[in-house]
């Protein structure tokens, strides 16, 4: 089995270094615009061969991992130059424009659009992580769309890697995960903008800073090179989760000031059903 991954990245890499282990016939063949992260790539032995989009016609298995601004234009691309047989699958965090992008591709039966819930907030090929994957959810759109004997080989492998798989529209992917994935990166990213205009006057603040502040503020972490594009991508939807993000803030401000602590206590009470919501997701895996 040729395995090419197109964006040696977190994603990617993480993709390819459980795959190598759980088929070791494969052979990994890594394409990436980012000459360092092909050469840790290869150091690490995430990929086993530096290749170039012209040997994409060996390819059984690619796994397209890159911005998602980026995969709207190399997506067809690679579409163009897979052999008949191959399955090509991309994992990015917005699916409706990759689907339309490649909606009257000749070769739209070879594709599987997916989008892994698994992550960190690091990039690159060092940060790569065996079993990644395990448990977690992987949302495939539009699978009527790909041939069936080449979903089949995809799944095989999900399975393999360890994930539930859940189908959904692309559009409805896009709504759902602005709430669950995007605002979150939001909401975390301004948190620590607070948090670091404030800490210019007071040198103290991080002194005091605990695992709470920590844990609320590890997405703003990740990269901006992939973030910008998934908001510009995701923007109604985006917009739509902020508003009613903001207007909740607003509420709770309103209450502070008017010193309702009764109403700031069910507030809170009532959001606690998170635990459950949070155990279920769990208790599933
Ligand atoms: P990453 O760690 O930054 O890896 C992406 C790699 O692709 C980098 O090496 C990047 O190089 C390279 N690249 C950029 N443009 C390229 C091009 N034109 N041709 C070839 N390689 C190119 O990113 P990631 O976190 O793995 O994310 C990859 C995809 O997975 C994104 O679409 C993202 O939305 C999706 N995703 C991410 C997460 C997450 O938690 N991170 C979770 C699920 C899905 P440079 O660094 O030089 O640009």
């Amino acid at each position: 089995m040729k395995v090419f991954v197109i964006g040696i990245g977190l994603i990617g890499g993480s993709m390819v270094l459980d795959i190598k282990a759980l088929y070791p016939e494969a052979t990994i063949y890594g394409i990436d615009n980012n000459e360092k992260h092909l050469q840790q790539a290869l150091e690490l032995g995430v990929i086993d061969i530096a290749a170039t989009m012209e040997d994409l016609h060996e390819a059984d298995f690619v796994i397209v991992s890159v911005p998602v601004n980026v995969a709207l234009g190399l997506l067809p691309q690679v579409l163009d130059l897979v052999g008949e047989n191959a399955i090509v699958l991309e994992v990015g965090s917005t699916k409706n424009p990759i689907c339309k992008a490649i909606a009257n591709h000749p070769k739209r039966r070879n594709f599987i659009a997916t989008h892994p819930i698994a992550g960190t907030e690091f990039s690159g090929p060092l940060a790569a992580l065996r079993n990644l994957f395990r448990d977690k959810t992987n949302i495939i759109c539009e699978v009527e769309k790909t041939a069936f004997k080449l979903q089949e080989k995809a799944l095989e492998v999900f399975k393999s890697l360890g994930m539930r798989i859940r189908y959904m529209d692309p559009k409805s992917h896009d709504k759902h995960i602005a709430y669950v994935s995007h605002l979150s990166h939001i909401s975390s990213f301004m948190l620590g903008k607070t948090v670091i205009n404030k800490e210019k006057h007071e040198q103290d603040i991080f002194d005091m800073a605990g695992s709470g502040f920590e844990s609320t503020v590890r997405l703003a972490k990740s990269s901006p090179a992939m973030w910008t594009p998934i908001f510009e991508q995701n923007k109604a939807q985006v917009l739509e989760s902020l508003e009613e993000y903001i207007s909740n803030l607003t509420q709770f401000r309103d209450l502070l000031v008017q010193d309702d602590y009764n109403a700031i206590y069910d507030e809170m009470t009532s959001v606690n059903k998170i635990r459950e919501i949070l155990n279920g997701i769990s208790v599933k895996k």
